[in-house]
């Protein structure tokens, strides 16, 4: 892999065409792996918002006129393209996020899978008919586009993160403005370079290069943005609620998590320390779903952290497909977790394993965290509730199931929740019992699928869910329609 596949400066996807911002600013694209420069990309302003606008009202009408059966064999042909392509968008996601081309293609399949499932929804998009009180009168729901969707995403999982929103705003019948991460731009860039040269109407999908406070803002305001959809953090996710919610536009919002994996005394401890492991370090621990609050039975404790501790001492890091996991995806993000692990330890806490930027010779030009284990930890401390997005976890220790079940749900945040067990009656009453999005037994914290809705509740979102149907009521409107049939004329 080298970066020469990532052109020298990534501009802005506006009405089909490569624009540039109109500052000529740029900011550099840096490698998380060793910190050099991709390329550079443009620092767009408010006055590309304006552009994106004009091109995306002028293209949706007619896309929404476009039947969507029709529309969802467009995307169907979007995805195709990214199949014979998916080596080049693996290699793009993998330099500019610092993860293994295994994982990123892993993640580029995942990005067409979602596309083919909302591609088929084009043969759908149900609405419901009902029964009415009144004689000879008939109810129906239709589901008609929003207009333009507003689309911001971050750069952990870039091409499944722009996917999720793409294919189901575009398959509603809205054009849509994509605003990328600027961590990951060229991912951004090259789905924009795919979906022109598939022949989807230029203005149908524009994508704004730039910063969250640039580009992100200024389409959260804008009047002509119908629906806005974040994937963020908490903290900006409020930020815009507040401003969408000023002038009540339509948001759906997929925040930050604290998620826990509870492990019982019951639990089959080898898959358990497997799916911990996994949903505490893979991707680096980037994840909203990622298990940063482990939960362990007192009788079990000491047992499963050594072994907890030994499997975290083998994990490699590094780019190679064979490496467990990568960098950060950024040098602020590094700094921000020593900070709060330097702050945990003043309080108490005890650094298991990691704690420390990774200085090897390979490694350390590039914004690599040795895998940390944090205990001695109360559920009520700051480092508890904040979440780190990197590869932390903290294990608390509890005497028995009902402990456990307090400890997860004592937490701002609810996207998703983990137990192992081998107890079904345990496993149904976590499930019922745990608050959040998610409630998975004997698995991961991450892991969803393209039918399957996502969310959280509590600061880990408002309440809408993406992917699966359920995404489809997120970027569409629903008309209620009366038909009354005049019986005197029906012969
Ligand atoms: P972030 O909130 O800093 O940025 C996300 C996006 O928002 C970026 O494109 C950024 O440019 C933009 N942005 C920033 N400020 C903005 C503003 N004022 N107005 C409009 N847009 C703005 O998040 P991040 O650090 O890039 O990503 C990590 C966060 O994302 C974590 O909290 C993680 O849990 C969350 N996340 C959630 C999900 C989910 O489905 N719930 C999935 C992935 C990541």
């Amino acid at each position: 892999m080298n970066s020469s596949i990532f052109p020298k400066v990534i501009v802005n996807w506006i009405n089909g065409q490569e624009v540039p911002s109109d500052n000529s600013r740029l900011f550099a694209n840096l490698n998380p792996h060793n910190a050099e420069v991709l390329c550079q990309v443009s620092l767009s302003t408010s006055n590309a918002v304006d552009a994106a606008i004009t091109s995306a009202q002028q293209a949706q009408a007619e896309w929404s006129n476009i039947p969507a059966v029709r529309r969802g064999q467009i995307l169907y042909d979007v995805c195709n393209v990214m199949h014979a392509q998916r080596n080049l968008i693996g290699q793009i996601v993998a330099l500019e996020t610092g993860k293994s081309l295994k994982a990123a293609l892993g993640e580029t399949d995942g990005a067409i899978a979602l596309g083919r499932f909302f591609a088929g929804e084009g043969q759908r998009l149900h609405g419901r008919t009902l029964q009415s009180d009144v004689p000879h009168k008939t109810g129906m729901t239709i589901r008609e586009p929003v207009g333009i969707a507003g689309l911001i995403v971050p750069a952990n999982t870039p091409i499944a993160n722009i996917a999720w929103k793409v294919f189901p705003a575009l398959i509603c019948g809205n054009a849509a403005i994509l605003k990328a991460s600027e961590d990951a731009p060229g991912t951004a860039w090259i789905f924009g370079k795919i979906v022109q040269e598939t022949g989807l109407p230029p203005g149908v999908l524009n994508i704004l290069q730039g910063m969250g406070v640039d580009v992100g803002e200024p389409l959260v305001k804008h009047p002509q943005v119908g629906v806005i959809s974040f994937t963020g953090s908490t903290q900006v996710g409020r930020r815009i609620a507040t401003i969408a919610g000023e002038r009540l536009a339509k948001i759906s919002l997929e925040l930050g998590g604290k998620n826990p994996l509870i492990v019982c005394d019951d639990a089959d401890l080898e898959n358990a320390l497997r799916w911990s492991i996994l949903s505490a370090f893979s991707n680096a621990g980037q994840r909203c779903a990622s298990a940063s609050r482990i939960i362990v039975f007192d009788s079990i404790y000491e047992r499963f952290e050594k072994m907890l501790v030994d499997a975290t001492a083998k994990l490699r890091l590094g780019i190679d497909d064979n490496d467990n996991l990568g960098p950060v995806i950024n040098e602020k993000q590094l700094k921000n977790m020593l900070m709060w692990i330097d702050k945990a330890r003043s309080q108490g806490a005890r650094i298991v394993t990691g704690g420390k930027r990774v200085e090897s010779e390979n490694l350390g030009n590039g914004y690599y965290m040795s895998p940390t284990i944090l205990d001695n930890v109360s559920s009520d401390d700051e480092i508890s509730h904040q979440e780190l997005f990197g590869p932390i976890t903290i294990l608390y220790r509890v005497h028995n199931y009902e402990d456990a079940l307090k400890l997860a749900n004592n937490s701002k945040y609810g996207l998703t929740a983990c137990i192992h067990t081998n107890n079904i009656h345990r496993a149904l009453h976590f499930t019922k019992n745990i608050q959040a999005g998610l409630a998975i037994v004997n698995g991961g914290t991450f892991g969803s699928e393209p039918h399957m809705p996502f969310g959280g509740i509590k600061n880990s979102g408002n309440g809408t869910r993406e992917p699966g149907i359920e995404a489809l009521d997120v970027y569409s409107e629903i008309k209620a329609v009366y038909l009354n049939i005049l019986p005197e004329l029906a012969h």
